[in-house]
């Protein structure tokens, strides 16, 4: 709802990526329909016959890394026994116009915990800042190591509702030979931003969140239409990262998480920011958890790809992690027109989220 109560109605674009647009429309009638809620997630801290719990080691691929040992590990890193990407790349079956790019690449489990259904939000603060040091030095090995790598894709699926086919917590980490889409528009458009502004979008728009402050008159009685407030996409702050609720956010609950200073590569973060990622992080999972009851979500890491082609992206592009909630399924609608529906207005969703008393 907007201040007066009355739905919004309106199509926003994303401020990076103006190609994209979110409809928010916080009118009832407009809910996607949801008929049930998404499957429970697995809350149990050990499952005898889970691969991924302490153990049950034999059931799994080998171990690529282990945190701090293979004895007593903390963190796992495993091949994934299915993976959508491999070494041997089975393709041959380009024609004409239906050109492909082999499927080469490399797909692995980090199992982010032993403990088996535990959340972020469970975890402790130290144990984070070594889960995003393992994205980190798997993301480098794996550049490092072929230069047909375009991308190193550092995700994670967690809960049923958001596609994750094994209960136990886990992490994805895809080598692929191409550069997301996604984030290639991020790139080309940021890096066009820079070009005409000298300033980077993604700085500009944390500015604005941190300090934009506006009032609206009415042009004709000059009274008071609206007043923006300071702050009001802001969901989470530390003293290297910032967690925000875009202005066009595609998920009902969809947070970004950034660092405050300018950085367009994940692999640069130093120990003492990581720890502050891991607080920000920890502590934006529990808001969901708390406003939307058993988050269940993906969450992904957008930096500068190793890559010649996005050299010149350095000054514009800003490296960000994006947590999408998944509280309901895309519709036709969505899927016809590219357009996604949110319905709660991204103002709302920032207020109910800052609201959440937690912890210190
Ligand atoms: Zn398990
Ligand atoms: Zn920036
Ligand atoms: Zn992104």
């Amino acid at each position: 709802m907007s201040e007066d109560n009355t739905p919004l109605r309106e199509i926003r674009i994303n401020p990076i990526v103006p190609s994209e647009s979110v409809l928010v429309a916080t009118a009832r009638a407009m809910r996607p329909r949801k008929d049930e809620d998404p499957a429970p997630r697995d809350t149990r801290r050990h499952v005898e016959r889970c691969p991924f719990c302490p153990g049950n080691e034999a059931m799994t691929p080998p171990t690529i890394m282990a945190v701090p040992n293979e004895e007593n590990w903390r963190i796992r890193m495993v091949e994934n026994l299915y993976p959508v990407l491999g070494e041997t790349p089975g393709g041959g079956l380009a024609f004409g116009l239906q050109q492909a790019i082999d499927g080469y690449g490399r797909h692995e489990v980090i199992i982010d915990n032993a403990s088996h259904g535990i959340a972020i939000h469970e975890m402790d603060e130290a144990h984070l800042a070594l889960l995003f040091g393992v994205y980190r030095d798997r993301m480098a090995q794996l550049y490092a190591s072929d230069t047909r790598i375009r991308y190193v894709l550092a995700f994670k699926n967690f809960g049923p509702a958001a596609g994750a086919s094994i209960a136990h917590t886990h992490s994805q980490i895809i080598a692929m030979p191409v550069v997301p889409e996604n984030l290639h528009n991020e790139l080309l458009n940021s890096r066009q931003h820079y070009q005409k502004y000298n300033q980077c979008i993604f700085c500009s728009l944390i500015d604005e969140a941190l300090t934009f402050e506006a009032t609206i008159y009415d042009r004709v009685s000059g009274e008071i239409r609206r007043k923006i407030s300071v702050g009001q996409y802001v969901v989470e702050r530390g003293e290297h990262f910032i967690a925000i609720k875009p202005f066009a956010s595609r998920y009902e609950w969809e947070v970004h998480i950034l660092p405050l200073q300018h950085d367009s590569d994940f692999l640069n973060i130093t120990d003492e920011a990581r720890a502050d990622l891991a607080r920000v992080m920890r502590r934006t999972m529990a808001r969901l958890d708390a406003v939307v009851g058993g988050v269940q979500y993906n969450y992904f890491l957008h930096s500068l790809p190793r890559s010649e082609a996005y050299a010149d992206c350095q000054a514009g592009f800003h490296w960000h992690l994006e947590i999408c909630p998944r509280t309901s399924i895309p519709t036709g609608f969505e899927l016809g027109s590219g357009l996604f529906v949110n319905t709660i207005s991204p103002e709302d969703a920032a207020q109910q989220l800052r609201e959440v008393s937690l912890d210190p």
